[in-house]
């Protein structure tokens, strides 16, 4: 692994210098075994710790196949889908390996008793199988972590509606919280020039999912003037989310619990912030029933802020604790676009806030490569920046996990994989310092 990481953080390495390298039989990775999958019964989600199922494992390494590419991961990030990975919520992910490993013989190899997670990275491309034409060893990139299969006709308008759809890192295996990775080529895009191997490898999944559900016409469809709500806007999702909000001309109404976040969230140039917990918001009265005198109280706050609008779009993702509250303060015509329910999957609102006011509900979940890409090209045009609280080490992926499940972070946690320290990897130095100050801005440490 040694002569590896020295080729990567040498520029000039050549691609016969890269082909020239032996591949080691086996790496280290961030895996939860199927042999603990029962270890948290009975406990309460909040009590479910990471750092106890989340172990640095030595795992053989899988040849890439066709269309494939194995990655020397110089850095990754923590995804909210890694807690869920490591807490064995809503079930354990082995099941979708099982599922995968039945699709097809050549996934057989993703159904093991271990399961590598990691959703995000940045390296250099190693090997890639037959087929790959477009990447090739020494390019060094990043990686979407959506995977398809295109077989069905289903997939060709927009990938994400390939039945064979999958997230890497969690419903595959071999992700990205490990020193190699195994990714399809379809997945890669250049890594941004001007960043760090640790801040190229925090965006890709929360800005290319944040860019769909808010930007593209797949999602809400923004544009200029809009008013966006953003609950946890100083989050992961949240904090690209609202760097698009105002890098596309709309006006971000940003939820945060608070001061700290209420910078970070300021130092990104968001004027309307709401302190959910200063203000101390309770949509529901008791665990069964809804409080709409909150969501008044909520929508007023909003309109004092905005001076009379309500928000055209929605960011929403906490789920069963804001929903209602999110259907009742879309302006009339407006669309609240959900990804996920982090506090619980059973949402209740109230019907006629949504039919009488021709409001809409869209799912929306990751991006299309097309999407992603475009996501991508935002942060290596310097127009989106990577917003990164702390850097872990692999070994310490645990204690990583456990940060973002305590929501004790802002943006994204990351990991050091291969990098042996931060601060590497910058290729176009001139760039950076063009963007340096907003990059240093948005590194707000917890
Ligand atoms: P994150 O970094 O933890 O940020 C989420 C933020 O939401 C928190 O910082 C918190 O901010 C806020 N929040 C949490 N619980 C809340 C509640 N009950 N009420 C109001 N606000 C709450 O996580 P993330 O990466 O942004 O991901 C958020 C969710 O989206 C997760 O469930 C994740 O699995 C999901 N997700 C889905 C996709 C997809 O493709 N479908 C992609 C990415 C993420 P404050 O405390 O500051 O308010």
């Amino acid at each position: 692994m040694e002569q590896i990481v020295s080729t990567a953080l040498e520029g000039n390495a050549t691609y016969e210098d890269y082909l020239a390298l032996p591949i080691p039989e086996s790496y280290r990775g961030a895996v939860v075994l199927k042999e603990e999958a029962g270890m948290f019964e009975g406990l309460a989600t909040k009590d479910k710790d990471p750092g106890k199922s989340l172990h640095l494992r030595d795992v053989p390494t899988p040849a890439p196949g066709p269309g494939e590419a194995l990655i020397a991961v110089m850095a990754s990030s923590v995804n909210y889908n890694t807690v869920w990975s490591a807490i064995f919520e809503p079930l354990p992910t082995f099941a979708f390996l099982e599922r995968y490993a039945r699709s097809q013989p050549s996934a057989a190899r993703h159904n093991q008793p271990f399961h590598v997670l990691g959703s995000d990275l940045s390296g250099v491309v190693l090997r890639t199988g037959p087929g790959v034409r477009k990447w090739r060893p020494g390019d060094r990139v990043v990686a979407h972590c959506l995977s398809v299969e295109l077989e069905s006709a289903d997939g060709h308008d927009d990938t994400m509606l390939d039945p064979d759809q999958r997230i890497w890192g969690y419903e595959t295996n071999y992700g990205g919280l490990a020193e190699l990775a195994l990714v399809k080529a379809n997945q890669l895009m250049p890594k941004p020039r001007h960043l760090t191997w640790e801040e190229a490898a925090c965006s890709g999944l929360v800005n290319s999912t944040a860019y769909r559900q808010l930007v593209s016409r797949n999602g809400a469809g923004m544009k200029q003037g809009d008013t966006v709500l953003i609950w946890g806007a100083a989050g992961g999702l949240g904090s690209y989310a609202t760097q698009l909000a105002l890098n596309g001309g709309a006006t971000p109404v940003c939820v945060v619990s608070d001061e700290h976040k209420a910078d970070l969230v300021r130092a990104m140039g968001a004027e309307l912030v709401i302190n959910r917990a200063e203000e101390d918001y309770r949509f529901w009265k008791d665990e069964a029933t809804p409080d709409p005198r909150e969501w008044k109280r909520f929508g007023s706050r909003i309109r004092e802020l905005t001076g009379g609008d309500d928000p055209d779009i929605v960011l929403e993702h906490p789920g069963r604790e804001t929903f209602g509250a999110s259907v009742y303060v879309t302006r009339r015509g407006g669309t609240i676009v959900t990804c996920a329910s982090t506090s619980g999957y059973r949402h209740e609102y109230d019907n006629r806030y949504l039919w009488m006011a021709l409001k809409r509900i869209v799912g929306s979940h990751f991006a299309n490569y097309r999407e992603a890409w475009e996501a991508n090209r935002l942060v290596a045009k310097g127009l989106i920046h990577p917003v990164l609280s702390t850097v872990h080490q692999l070994a310490d992926t645990g204690e990583a996990a456990r940060e973002v499940h305590d929501n004790r972070h802002s943006g994204k946690v990351g990991v050091l994989c291969l990098a042996p320290r931060e601060g590497l990897g910058v290729e176009d130095p001139e760039l950076r310092e063009r963007h340096a100050a907003a990059i240093n801005r948005f590194r707000i440490p917890c």
